[in-house]
């Protein structure tokens, strides 16, 4: 079958990474197709639930945004400013700080203007087009095939397609195969999480469950195990709250109480725990349909080269969350803006192919991407923990400055002996804390591996080697241990 028509840039998925992948492209002067299966009022929703996500981010990702593309942000699409992101103890009495001012969104919002400034600034947008597979020939993507919203078999070619279509991407999973891009995801790295935006009264105020000026993260294996449950501050009297789970760390936890829960009988417990909601009664915010909903989110290092020929990923369809808080909005429009500004250059080099486009990694990497195979490490650490380590080790193992460092990727200097005045009380904890010292290491080890990012492809494969021979070693020493 013949290309309907052919662009420079096919931008496939008009969420977060995608919508400014187009923009930026566009505005350089290419032509460019944005495509979504959405309608244009439902830009950038991720399934039939919404636009499923706690929806916060850090002002530091959308400065980043605004510096790059001019694109200034308010009121609709920032709904409430928070002053920062604290993450809870499982008994609650200890708490740090981890992330500095940051904003809930009010998403289908942030999306529609977003989207507007890609077609204002060139792109042509297709709606209710649904993607099923890169078209491929000897080994370079050079378009997409899916159908159009009356169900027409089209397909459309392009010198670089740009994967935005989220974790559930047809693209990266049907790619050829290649040396570069992996085509799959281990499931103990997806998180199962869901959320609901709720209205409420408030009964009284307790700051540990919900505080208007701050979003809080409750960590507590037995309610959320391997993963974390949230409640995210929204205009009025609203919340997003919800949780996330490890498949593995549930099933472990399930059969050690003898419990049966799901994600879905989590969540309404979690809820159900808040005391600040009166007589536990809530209604639940359906604006734009999106008040309750379900999704995965891919909480390892981003794959490690996003890009093979042809090709180039952005956002969580290269599971690029942050490891440790599942954070991937800033992520996805960070890599978007890239990915968009050097397939561009790549075009304009005559030179698409995984040379040409390899430049993106390494703009990517000394961006964002560094840190997170060893946020991964971390993340590993804290799901081999139970609620009574976690509760010590909140309380002793780290000073709020040192577990800040950790949470932005810088590594803090720990040892044994600068924690000499720390009382280590119990062999479980003493080993928690050697672990501790061994994650923070490893993290160091994967830092200093990711500071030597390959500048050319050819060095690729003896790189890698050594990022999954130091993560392996990591994953093999921490065991999910919710309970
Ligand atoms: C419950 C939950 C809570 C979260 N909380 C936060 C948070 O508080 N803060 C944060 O920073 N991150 C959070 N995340 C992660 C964040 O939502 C994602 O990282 C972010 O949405 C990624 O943006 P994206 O553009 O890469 O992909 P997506 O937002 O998934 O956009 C992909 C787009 O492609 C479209 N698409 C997909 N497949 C096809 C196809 N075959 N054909 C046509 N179109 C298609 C989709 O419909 C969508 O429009 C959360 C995730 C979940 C699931």
């Amino acid at each position: 079958m013949e290309a309907k028509k052919s662009y420079d840039i096919i931008v496939a998925g008009a969420g977060m990474a995608g919508n400014l992948a187009a923009a930026v492209a566009a505005k350089k002067g290419k032509s460019v197709l944005l495509l979504d299966r959405n309608d244009p009022e439902n830009v950038g929703k991720k399934n039939n639930w919404g636009w499923t996500c706690g929806d916060a981010v850090a002002g530091s990702h959308l400065d980043y945004i605004t510096s790059k593309t001019g694109i200034s942000f308010s009121k609709p699409e920032l709904d409430v400013k928070v002053e920062g992101v604290y993450a809870l103890a499982p008994d609650l009495n200890s708490k740090f700080l981890f992330d500095g001012v940051g904003y809930v969104l009010d998403r289908p919002e942030f999306e529609r203007k977003i989207r507007d400034v890609a077609i204002k600034s060139g792109a042509e947008y297709v709606t209710q087009f649904e993607i099923e597979g890169p078209v491929v020939e000897n080994g370079k993507v050079c378009g997409i095939f899916g159908k159009d919203k009356d169900k027409n078999h089209v397909i459309y070619g392009a010198k670089v397609v740009i994967d935005a279509l989220g974790i559930s991407t047809v693209l990266r999973r049907r790619l050829p195969d290649n040396k570069f891009v992996d085509k799959n995801v281990d499931i103990d790295d997806v998180e199962s999480t869901g959320r609901y935006i709720i209205e409420f009264e408030l009964d009284h105020e307790d700051k540990r469950y919900y505080d208007p000026e701050n979003a809080l993260i409750h960590l507590n294996q037995e309610m959320a195990p391997g993963g974390y449950g949230w409640v995210f501050p929204k205009s009025g009297n609203k919340i997003n709250v919800g949780l996330g789970v490890q498949k593995r760390s549930l099933d472990i936890r399930n059969k050690a109480l003898n419990r049966n829960d799901t994600l879905q009988n989590l969540i309404d417990q979690y809820i159900a725990w808040l005391p600040i909601i009166k007589n536990k009664e809530y209604k639940i915010f359906n604006k734009d349909n999106n008040g309750k909903g379900i999704w995965s989110v891919a909480v390892r290092r981003q794959m490690e080269s996003l890009v093979t020929d042809g090709y180039m990923g952005a956002g969580d369809s290269m599971v690029m969350p942050n490891p440790i808080s599942a954070g991937g909005i800033g992520p996805a429009m960070v890599s978007g803006i890239l990915a968009g500004e050097n397939a561009v250059r790549a075009i304009e080099a005559n030179d698409t192919s995984v040379n040409g486009l390899w430049q993106y990694n390494v703009d990517f990497n000394s961006e964002y991407g560094y840190k997170t195979a060893g946020l991964e490490v971390f993340r590993s650490y804290m799901q081999s923990l139970n609620n009574s380590t976690l509760n010590y080790g909140f309380k002793n193992f780290l000073s709020v400055k040192e577990a800040n460092e950790i949470a932005l990727g810088k590594m803090p200097e720990l040892s044994l002996s600068s924690k000499f005045s720390m009382v280590l009380k119990g062999t479980m904890n003493i080993n928690a804390f050697r672990e501790l010292l061994y994650a923070v290491n490893k993290m160091k080890e994967l830092n200093a591996i990711y500071l030597k990012y390959p500048e050319t492809p050819d060095q690729f494969e003896q790189w890698r080697k050594k990022v999954n021979k130091s993560m392996e070693e990591a994953k093999e020493r921490f065991k999910p241990n919710p309970i």
